[in-house]
């Protein structure tokens, strides 16, 4: 393995004397605290930059300063920790010297008026001497398009299963494009996040060349969901060298430390209750309880656009409140492990019931099967075959999920 030449981390207080003498040469000679300041440092901690985001009298977050040091030009410094800022604050706006436009273009940046501009910041342009060598020009990030991958859409043991010679396995081991891993999903934006971790995360994470993860979130505690996670351990140790936010509930969170228990260093932990909201990567994503296992929850990714998705990939029949959130989401991705015959599948709904939920009551703009369990199936019945003829009558309206499957948020 090859180990980056630098991470972005929070600014703490040790750094703050060479921070204050950075950005006094860019002008700004007002720092109080480390806060709201990223730096880009060595594993022995030699800065080779670092970003300010502060936020205007506008509600704006800005760039203020960004700072990389002129004996590491070049290495891309400046552009990881704008990516780094735009995960964290995805509008992000900044004056920046004329002369260096086509970088903040090249970094998903555009122009816009003054208006767009705190008048804080305005008038502190106005009033400065260099103004006209200068040439200040102001700035907005782009929307960015985001996207939800489906890593997984099976229940647990996978298809095909080892140990399993039902019509869909013995279709999936002749065919690669018939198989699947246990369940989970990738939310890219500017930054990845991660939910669920399947004993199949490693191949499924190379298949979506998926490098960094930024957040994760757990929707409960049975190995399908939590079985690979420590597949992340050397990626925060040796690539991250810090830590990595796991959301979850509580009980979730302490059943899978009781399993990863060396790895309990690794992760900021976050115990979100029921009906929660987190802002991740410009996203809000909300903990809807659910009946399955204790601590399940139900994830509601919502864009800054509005547009809802809801993913819930084990679940009994949902909970009135829940349903009263989830009228008209545009995406539901729901568990949908059982077929026929499968009556005592209590903890798990079956794909009639998801589709009967997510059109007849809800209402959905679509409805994606997932969490497939198609062993338990009559003999000579490809139960998947079946699932997909059914799906086929709603129009486009309920879709078959399959790894590697993508959507717009
Ligand atoms: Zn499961
Ligand atoms: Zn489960
Ligand atoms: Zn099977």
């Amino acid at each position: 393995m090859i180990a980056p030449e630098y991470h972005i981390r929070d600014c703490v207080e040790a750094d703050m004397d060479l921070i204050r003498y950075l950005f006094s040469v860019e002008g700004f000679s007002d720092l109080q605290s480390p806060e709201g300041i990223r730096v880009a440092v060595t594993p022995d901690n030699t800065m080779y930059g670092a970003c300010r985001l502060e936020q205007g009298s506008d509600g704006s977050w800005n760039v203020r300063p960004i700072v990389v040091f002129d004996v590491v030009q070049g290495k891309g410094v400046g552009r990881a920790l704008l990516k780094d800022a735009l995960r964290l604050h995805p509008d992000l706006r900044l004056v920046a010297r004329g002369a260096i436009e086509p970088f903040y273009l090249s970094c998903g940046f555009e122009r816009c008026g003054w208006d767009a501009i705190a008048p804080e910041y305005r008038a502190e342009c106005d009033a400065c001497p260099d103004k006209a060598s200068c040439g200040p020009l102001p700035f907005r990030s782009l929307p960015i398009e985001r996207s939800f991958t489906f890593l997984g859409t099976s229940s647990g043991c996978g298809v095909p299963a080892f140990f399993c010679h039902c019509p869909a396995c013995e279709a999936a081991r002749k065919d690669p494009s018939k198989r699947r891993g246990c369940t989970g999903v990738a939310l890219r934006g500017h930054g990845t996040t991660v939910i669920d971790a399947s004993p199949d995360i490693r191949h499924q994470l190379n298949r979506e060349g998926i490098d960094v993860i930024d957040d994760f979130f757990l929707t409960h505690a049975h190995y399908d969901h939590m079985g690979g996670l420590g597949e992340f351990e050397y990626f925060i140790r040796l690539y991250l060298m810090g830590t990595m936010p796991f959301h979850a509930s509580d009980h979730a969170i302490a059943e899978t430390l009781k399993e990863y228990a060396y790895m309990d260093d690794c992760f900021v932990l976050d115990v979100m209750e029921a009906y929660d909201v987190r802002e991740v990567d410009g996203l809000s994503i909300q903990a809807l309880p659910l009946k399955h296992a204790p601590g399940t929850f139900g994830y509601l990714i919502t864009t800054p656009e509005g547009r809802r998705t809801f993913y819930a990939p084990d679940t009994s029949d949902l909970k009135p409140e829940v349903i009263d959130i989830l009228k008209g989401v545009d995406n539901l991705v729901m568990d949908s492990t059982f077929w026929e015959n499968h009556g005592t599948a209590r903890s798990h709904h079956d794909v009639r019931q998801t589709v009967h939920e997510g059109i007849d009551i809800l209402d959905a703009g679509h409805v994606y099967l997932t969490h497939l369990a198609p062993h338990m199936c009559e003999p000579g019945v490809n139960e998947i075959d079946e699932i997909y003829a059914y799906a086929a009558q709603f129009d486009g309206r309920v879709i078959v999920a399959e790894d590697g499957m993508q959507f717009t948020l």
